[in-house]
C-alpha cells in the first residue's frame, strides 16, 4: 500500500513530548515519502498547548516544505455530549483540517452513551474530517452509531497507529479498530492512518495499523492516505461547513 498522506501529527506547539517544529516534521515526511502532511496540534483546550493566535498564524506560513505539501489544522477536543470543539468557530473557519478527539482532560470519560453522543454530535455538526483514535479502552463507544454518522458526513474513522503500538496508553484498542473496520466495510466509511506522531520520529509510521487493515482484509479503496486527489475532496464540505458557522 503507497501511503503518501499522514493525516495526524503534533509539533512543539502542543506542548508535551516533544520540542520539533513543523520544519523537523516536514524534513522527516520526506524522508518517509510522505508527499502530504497535515499538522493537527492539540486544540488550545488542551492544557499546555498553543492559543487561539498561534492558530491564526498558520495561514502566513510555507504551504510547502522539502517538496511535502502541508495542511494546517488541529486536533480539536470534544468537551461535551453536544459536540462542542475546543477551538473557537473563527479560528476553526481557518483550519484546513479538523480531527476530533477525546482526552481526559478536556472529556472525562463517561459511559458509551455520552461518549458516543459527544463524537457523533461533533461529526453531525458537519465540520470534522476525521474522529481521531475512537479506539480508546477508557471511552466506551456505540461504535455502530458512529460509523452510520461517519457515512453520512463523509467523516473518516482513524485507524491511530500510536494506540495499536505494543503497550499502547489506550488499552485493548485493537479489539474495538478490528470492530470499526468491519463496520466501516460493511458501510462503505473512509478509513484515515494517523502516525499520531509527537515529534518527526514516527512519521509516516502506520506500521501497527496496516497490519490490522490486512488482518481484517479491509479494502484499500477506502484507506484515504493513498491519494491525494481523494482526500483533498474528502476535505472540501467540512472545510465548506467551517466558513458558513462564520455567517450564522
Ligand atoms: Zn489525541
Ligand atoms: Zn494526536
Amino acid at each position: 500500500m503507497n501511503t503518501v498522506i499522514e493525516t495526524h501529527s503534533h509539533t512543539v506547539a502542543s506542548g508535551h513530548f516533544t520540542r520539533d517544529t513543523i520544519t523537523d516534521l516536514a524534513r522527516a515526511a520526506k524522508e518517509k515519502g510522505i508527499r502530504l502532511l497535515a499538522i493537527t496540534d492539540h486544540s488550545p483546550s488542551i492544557p499546555g498547548s498553543a492559543t487561539e493566535n498561534y492558530f491564526r498564524g498558520l495561514k502566513y506560513c510555507e504551504k510547502r516544505r522539502y517538496g511535502v505539501d502541508l495542511l494546517y489544522g488541529t486536533e480539536a477536543d470534544v468537551l461535551d455530549c453536544k459536540g462542542t470543539l475546543g477551538m473557537s468557530d473563527e479560528v476553526l473557519a481557518e483550519m484546513q483540517i479538523v480531527i476530533v478527539s477525546q482526552h481526559p482532560p478536556c472529556f472525562r470519560p463517561s459511559d458509551a452513551e455520552a461518549n458516543t453522543a459527544a463524537l457523533v454530535n461533533a461529526v453531525r455538526s458537519g465540520r470534522v474530517d476525521i474522529v481521531g483514535h475512537p479506539d480508546d479502552e477508557k471511552y466506551p463507544l456505540d461504535a455502530e452509531a458512529l460509523v452510520v454518522a461517519c457515512k453520512q458526513f463523509g467523516t473518516a474513522i482513524e485507524m491511530n497507529n500510536a494506540s495499536l503500538a505494543p503497550n499502547g496508553y489506550r488499552g485493548n484498542a485493537k479489539m474495538r479498530d478490528a470492530e470499526l473496520l468491519r463496520l466501516c466495510k460493511e458501510k462503505r466509511v473512509y478509513v484515515s492512518l494517523g502516525s499520531d506522531s509527537h515529534g518527526a520520529a514516527h512519521i509516516g509510521d502506520f506500521s501497527n495499523a496496516v497490519a490490522l487493515i490486512r488482518e481484517c482484509s479491509f479494502p484499500e479503496e477506502l484507506i484515504v492516505n493513498t491519494s491525494i486527489p481523494l482526500f483533498r475532496t474528502l476535505l472540501e464540505p467540512h472545510r465548506a461547513v467551517r466558513m458558513q458557522y462564520l455567517k450564522k
